[in-house]
């Protein structure tokens, strides 16, 4: 055969495709941020590896062999951390798998899964592969959660809820009331996911919180990463706790094998570290109060921020913002027409974040969603 050529114009292709996925952006990642710039733009940790993580992972050699397929060890510990048998913990390679495996167990063509919007940016995605379809309920007005509208776009054809809290991009919590008014609102043969991918970082006192709400619903499954404050996204380690029966058929729609030897050692091994790694989750929570504090003395109005990260409500100036962003080295995460989202980073990223986002919204027009009111 002839080597590809790269000139070679790129023509529809011929094969049949699925018209949703063909319909469907690619995922691509946020750009890559050059030497002496801070990406802020995933909601990393910008804490590297202990050093313990380090050598747990560095030991754990026998590529040559496959995982164990359950996680088995990682299971146990999670278990009996949290009161459950190991049948009640399911781990995938992030948390995105376990939303996958979640939706495309319960969700098919003529389903529907309903969510908040803007919320996490892999949901439409999932539900699309799993042939279903979303139906987007609006955030209100200060990015949270609009629960009653949630519970009230479920309908016979509703198959999963999902519930993000705290909120990407927004960072908004739930709250444990009206978490519970909304379980008791939602029916018990309808799925509720609720993620839980910043947990760690949350400081309200009457946030929701998953592992608390354990064998009170048939029909709720939490789900926890490793990714943000144990800092391990790279390795790809998420949990779900929940129902055996639901776990079961996650595990079923499951890629086999995914979650790599590396990844359960190196969850393990965080785990035993746990008050190192919460010490800096801890800093980084005050970090992005005094972030949020600062932003709002400038005149934003920044929602309740309790993810390791706040939302700028830029709109309409979202893409001259981030321009001005990019400009001094702030690789933030743009969402076109609606707003951007800053992870909180290293301590000298805040400063810089802070001098320029002054002139920022000093920009923008009187009267707009992203200026404080008064
Ligand atoms: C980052 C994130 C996840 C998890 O990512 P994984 O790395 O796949 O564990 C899940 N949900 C939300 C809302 C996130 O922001």
């Amino acid at each position: 055969m002839p080597p590809a050529n790269a000139d070679e114009p790129v023509v529809p292709p011929a094969v049949k495709l699925r018209p949703e996925i063909l319909a469907s952006p690619p995922y691509r990642q946020g750009k890559p941020a050059g030497a002496d710039a801070f990406k802020l733009s995933s909601n990393e940790n910008p804490y590297p590896p202990l050093p313990g993580v380090l050598d747990a992972v560095m030991s754990a050699g026998a590529f040559n062999r496959y995982p164990d397929a359950s996680a088995l060890a990682l299971r146990e510990i999670l278990a009996a951390r949290n009161g459950v048998s190991v049948d009640q913990i399911h781990v995938g390679s992030g948390s995105v798998a376990l939303l996958s495996q979640f939706i495309d167990a319960a969700a098919g063509p003529g389903d529907t899964v309903v969510y908040s919007w803007r919320s996490f940016e892999a949901y439409p995605g999932l539900v699309t592969v799993a042939g279903a379809t979303s139906i987007q309920v609006p955030n209100r007005a200060d990015g949270s959660h609009d629960l009653d509208a949630l519970a009230a776009a479920v309908d016979d054809r509703t198959r999963v809820v999902l519930v993000c809290s705290p909120n990407n991009p927004t960072s908004t919590v739930v709250s444990a009331d009206a978490f519970e008014a909304f379980m008791a609102a939602v029916p018990s043969d309808v799925l509720v996911l609720l993620d839980e991918a910043y947990a760690e970082f949350v400081t309200d006192p009457g946030a929701v919180r998953g592992l608390g709400l354990t064998g009170r619903y048939p029909n709720l499954v939490v789900l926890r990463t490793f990714s943000k404050a144990y800092g391990l996204a790279g390795l790809r380690v998420g949990w779900a706790i929940g129902p055996v029966a639901l776990l079961d058929a996650a595990r079923a729609a499951a890629i086999p094998l995914s979650v790599t030897q590396t990844a359960q050692v190196a969850a393990i091994a965080s785990l035993a570290l746990e008050d190192q790694l919460l010490e800096r989750v801890a800093l980084l929570s005050s970090l992005r109060d005094r972030l949020a504090g600062g932003l709002r003395q400038q005149g934003w109005f920044i929602p309740e921020a309790q993810g390791n990260f706040v939302w700028l409500a830029t709109g309409n100036e979202t893409d001259a913002a981030n321009e001005s962003l990019l400009d001094a080295g702030i690789v933030a995460r743009a969402f076109p027409g609606s707003g951007i989202r800053v992870s909180v980073g290293e301590d000298e990223s805040v400063d810089k974040l802070l001098s320029i986002t002054r002139h920022i919204v000093e920009s923008l027009p009187a009267g707009h969603p992203a200026r404080r009111l008064g």
